[in-house]
Order: structure tokens, then C-alpha cells, then sequence
């Protein structure tokens, strides 16, 4: 089935690992999703890892080896954002929500095989389409994919912002919903310029300048791949009802 046969529009809503950081906010998301499938969306979800798990595996590992294989790595790396959604999923169903997740794999992630810093080639989002068709919510591990021999990779650290937004062109999403633990993209980044402003709605260009600059609120390919598919972008917090910050 072809995404554009959906009868609802879809959106996309990626919740980063301070989002979904403790079981309360893993809650919160959900609540989140609910109210926007009860707006008349399709909704696929994209999540992180929670909270510093990324980095307490990278601990782990390096605890184990000085040069763990990059395929060892990724494979464990990969596990924070399933163990995320999963415990997303399972939420969507307390609250009697036809949920399914994905792992990218499952999702139709594909990418190169650079272990690590791999680059998105192609999605192939039938299973999804599938589950959307469903009226199902389709919740989807961030930050990982697979290559051509089928072994897990990874898309560099913060890369679950990639994958929403290359989800979201592949589904032909009408927004992009980045939700995150600041209310949208400042001027400079807020927890250490005083005095950083909100800012209101930019262009791609001015964003990926900013993401290059290491304004890290956005990973530098998702904006990229936001411009190159016209993907309408927002980011916002998970926990306020605020406006945001529009990329278009
Ligand atoms: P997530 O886990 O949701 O992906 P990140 O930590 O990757 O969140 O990105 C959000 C963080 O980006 C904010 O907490 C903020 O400290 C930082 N940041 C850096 N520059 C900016 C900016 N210009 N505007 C907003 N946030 C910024
Ligand atoms: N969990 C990964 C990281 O910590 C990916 C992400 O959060 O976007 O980098
Ligand atoms: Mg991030």
C-alpha cells in the first residue's frame, strides 16, 4: 500500500532521551500521542534512547574492550532506543491504544554499512504503511537502521533526529514534530547564554547553519534531509503546550 492511500495525514513526533527519560515521562509522551491521533492524525512516533543510556552503554562497552568491533558496538548501542520503544508501546496500550513497534530493521531503515556514523540509503516503510492502515500507532527506535547483509547500524549520536525526519519524507508526512526538552531553537543555546531568544519560525538554510555551528538541538542530517524533501519541521517541548520553533 502506497502512504498517499492513508486516509488520515500523518505526523511525525520524535521524543529525544530526556523526553522519555523515566517511566512519568514515558507517560507524558503518550499522553501526547493520544491527544494528537484524536486530532485526526496517523502517528508515527520516533524515540531515543532514555536519558543517558547511550553513554552508560559506551561505558559498559569500554569497560569490556579498549576497541570493541564496530558491528558489537552498534549492536548494543542499538538497544537503548528499542528498550524505549517498547515501554512506549506498551503505554500506548495501558491506555487502550492499538500501538506497534519497530526496530529501524523492522521499520525498512536502510543504510550504508559505516558502523557508527552510518548514512540512510533508502526506507522502506511498507510494514509501517501497513500498521498506519490499521489505525495502528507506529512507535520507531531512532538512531539505527540496517545495511545490505542485514547487521543493525547506527547513525551517529543524536542521530534519532535523522531518522524522524527521513521517516517523515518517506511517509510523506505533513510535520516533522522534533519534542524535546527546550521549547524550540533559540538564539544560542539556552542553558548557557543568558538572555538566548526563542525564535519563532527560520528557514532550512539558517537552521543547518546553526546545527553546523553545534547547536545541537537539531542533528546536522536531519535538517539537511529536511530541506533536500521539503519536510515541514517544528520543535518544541514534550512536557509544555507551547508554539515552538517552525523550519520550513
Ligand atoms: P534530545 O535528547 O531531545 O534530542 P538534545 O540534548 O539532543 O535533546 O538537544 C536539546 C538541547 O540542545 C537543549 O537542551 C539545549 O541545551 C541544546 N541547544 C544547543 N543549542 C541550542 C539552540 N540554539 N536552541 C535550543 N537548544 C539548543
Ligand atoms: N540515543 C542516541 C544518542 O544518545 C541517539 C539520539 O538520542 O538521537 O546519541
Ligand atoms: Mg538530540
Amino acid at each position: 500500500m502506497n502512504p498517499t492511500e492513508l486516509k488520515k495525514p500523518i505526523h511525525v513526533m520524535k521524543f529525544g532521551g530526556t523526553s522519555v527519560a523515566s517511566p512519568a515521562l514515558i507517560q507524558n509522551a503518550a499522553n501526547r500521542i493520544v491527544e494528537r491521533q484524536n486530532s485526526g492524525f496517523h502517528v508515527v512516533c520516533v524515540v531515543s534512547a532514555m536519558g543517558d543510556t547511550t553513554d552508560r552503554l559506551l561505558s559498559l562497552a569500554r569497560e569490556i574492550s579498549n576497541d570493541p568491533p564496530d558491528r558489537e558496538l552498534d549492536v548494543l548501542l542499538s538497544a537503548g532506543e528499542v528498550q524505549s520503544m517498547a515501554l512506549l508501546s506498551m503505554a500506548l496500550h495501558e491506555k487502550g491504544i492499538a500501538a506497534r513497534s519497530f526496530t529501524g530493521s523492522q521499520g525498512g531503515i536502510l543504510t550504508d554499512a559505516q558502523h557508527s556514523e552510518a548514512k540512510i540509503l533508502r526506507i522502506d516503510p511498507d510494514r509501517i504503511v501497513s500498521a498506519l492502515a490499521k489505525d495502528e500507532v507506529v512507535v520507531l527506535a531512532g538512531f539505527q537502521g540496517q545495511d545490505e547483509q542485514d547487521e543493525i547500524t547506527t547513525l551517529g549520536r543524536g542521530g534519532s533526529d535523522t531518522s524522524a525526519v527521513a521517516m517523515a519524507a518517506a511517509l510523506g508526512a505533513e510535520l516533522c514534530e522534533i519534542l524535546t526538552d527546550v521549547s524550540g531553537v533559540f538564539t544560542a543555546d539556552p542553558r548557557i547564554v543568558d538572555g538566548a531568544r526563542q525564535i519563532t519560525a527560520l528557514g532550512y538554510d539558517e537552521m543547518l547553519e546553526m546545527a553546523n555551528l553545534g547547536a545541537r538541538v537539531l542533528h546536522g542530517r536531519s535538517v539537511e534531509m529536511a530541506r533536500r524533501f521539503q519536510v515541514p519541521l517544528v520543535v518544541a517541548s514534550a512536557t509544555q503546550s507551547t508554539p515552538g520553533t517552525r523550519i520550513s
